[in-house]
């Protein structure tokens, strides 16, 4: 599965504001929307006037920072949304929700990793395990979506790794997800209560501009 590996500050400033791509830096001063500001990226960036954007503009500018916040590039993004209107119920909602269920993303929310690309490193080395009705599997496919009950248990060999527990560590000052519950924080086990309703998704993302791109 192909991945952006360009550099992850940059796309933050693209979008104005903070994605939280790179993991621990991103809480720290030295993140680069809190040192250099919000100027769009490149040479002129910083001459750059940012003019409201409306219509198609806003619409694209949203769905970019969607793709860029969960790490997925357009064609598989595009699948989502498929996926989402086939769903009964609310396309954006079911688009977020959706999202919401890979596993990259239930590792980071879990507080196992600083961002969602350190979580997909995890599950692509096959350091991750999902249980589902009692029985386990290991997991290497970032974009699997779990399911109501589902547990997710970390590789024992890895539980140690100083990634992980400084992760976990400042796992609270980063917000906990109500749905998502540890269930031994000494084995590093989690378990997925329920599914994430709107409000619990936040990031300020407004999905219906999503949509109406995708249904022109
Ligand atoms: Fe974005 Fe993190 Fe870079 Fe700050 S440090 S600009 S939040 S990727």
């Amino acid at each position: 599965m192909a991945i952006y590996i360009g550099p992850s500050c940059r796309l933050c400033r693209r979008e104005g504001m903070k994605l939280f791509l790179k993991g621990e830096r991103c809480y720290k001063p030295s993140c680069a929307i809190e040192k250099r500001g919000t100027f769009p990226p490149g040479q002129h960036g910083r001459n750059m006037r940012r003019g409201k954007v409306v219509g198609y503009g806003e619409q694209l500018r949203e769905k970019q920072k969607v793709r860029r916040i969960y790490g997925i590039l357009e064609r598989q993004f595009r699948r989502y949304f498929q996926e989402a209107s086939r769903l009964k119920g609310v396309t954006g909602e079911n688009l977020l929700v959706l999202l919401e269920r890979r596993l990259d993303n239930i590792v980071y929310r879990m507080g196992f990793a600083f961002s969602r690309a350190q979580a997909r490193q995890y599950v692509n080395h096959g350091h991750i395990t999902v249980r589902r009705r009692g029985l386990d599997r290991r997991v290497d496919i970032p974009s699997f979506l779990v399911e109501v009950g589902d547990e997710i248990l970390i590789d024992p060999n890895f539980r140690g790794n100083v990634h992980v527990q400084e992760a976990l560590a400042t796992a609270s000052g980063r917000g906990r997800s109500n749905w998502l519950e540890i269930t031994d924080p000494e084995k590093l086990s989690g378990r997925v209560m329920g599914l994430p309703d709107r409000a619990e998704i936040g990031q300020d993302i407004n999905e219906q501009l999503i949509v109406e791109l995708y249904s022109k």
